[in-house]
């Protein structure tokens, strides 16, 4: 059913998959467009190229910040535009795929949704790539059947993406990071595989082990929570890392990488 001819994402130059290992970083929420920029321009001169922000948040509670819609595409756009970064952004509704695809360059869908199938049949028929992440409680067969519900519809696009499920422990750590998945997924699945330390942590002290073990497991990049004031965000402050904190993490990537023949893209 599945054909494993590896998968190379490629926006505008910038490759996920294959022999590389990516870095994706920026904050949980985008909460206006100076924050924003600082933090992509920031992570940039690290070397990454991509950057993530959400616009929509899918919160527990109806309560907590839902993000700021179509005002934080713009801003998304707008810094992707002015730093010739390549954007990363959840969908949430299938009602809003038409407007973030004038926006976005990277669909992120959440744990929340990966069964929304609905949801992964309109990604189906956009040609933007998309990160799929893991359901919570989500078997391997799920999780490849979802990825199964965007190709079905047209677009083979997909990055799978490995934010943690839910075992024993929620105090210490938010959620466990299941790293056998990235080598059972790549053997497979065609898709890259790529791991977001943050989420799966949920503490900023957890983060370097994961994503370090991203690296040396073979992951094809990681997806991670960071900013300059990480306790003053408005969203999972408690597993978004400093500009500091980043970059020591960064700065061993490429030799862990290397375990894998993978490289980091790096601007010319
Ligand atoms: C996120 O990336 O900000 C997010 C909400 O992730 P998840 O769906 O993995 O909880
Ligand atoms: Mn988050």
């Amino acid at each position: 059913m599945i054909e494993n001819k590896r998968i190379i994402i490629d926006v505008k130059g910038h490759k996920i998959g294959g022999d590389w290992f990516t870095t994706i970083a920026g904050p949980c929420t985008i909460e206006n467009y100076e924050d924003l920029y600082k933090v992509a321009s920031y992570v940039k001169k690290l070397g990454v190229r991509m950057f993530r922000g959400g616009a929509y948040k899918m919160r527990t509670s109806p309560y907590s910040f839902q993000g700021l819609g179509e005002e934080g595409l713009q801003i998304i756009k707008r810094v992707a535009d002015e730093l010739d970064m390549v954007s990363v952004s959840e969908v949430v509704s299938v009602e809003d795929v038409q407007l973030m695809s004038e926006y976005v360059d990277i669909f992120q869908v959440g744990t929340r949704n990966m069964h929304n199938y609905r949801l992964l049949n309109r990604l189906g028929e956009i040609d933007k790539p998309v990160i799929l992440k893991r359901g919570m409680s989500s078997t391997y067969d799920e999780r490849l059947l979802a990825a199964e519900h965007i190709k079905a519809a047209g677009n083979d696009q997909i990055i799978l993406c490995e934010r943690g499920i839910r075992t024993y422990d929620s105090m210490h750590s938010r959620n466990t990071l299941d790293i056998s998945a990235v080598s059972i997924c790549q053997q497979l699945s065609p898709y890259p595989v790529i791991i977001d330390p943050s989420h799966s942590g949920g503490r900023r002290e957890l983060v370097r082990s994961l994503s370090w073990a991203a690296a040396a497991a073979g992951a094809d990049g990681i997806i991670l929570e960071t900013h300059f004031q990480p306790d003053k965000t408005v969203c999972d402050s408690q597993q978004t890392i400093n500009f500091a904190e980043l970059e020591k993490i960064i700065i061993k990537l490429p030799e862990l990488a290397a375990l894998w023949n993978k490289k980091i893209q790096r601007y010319e």
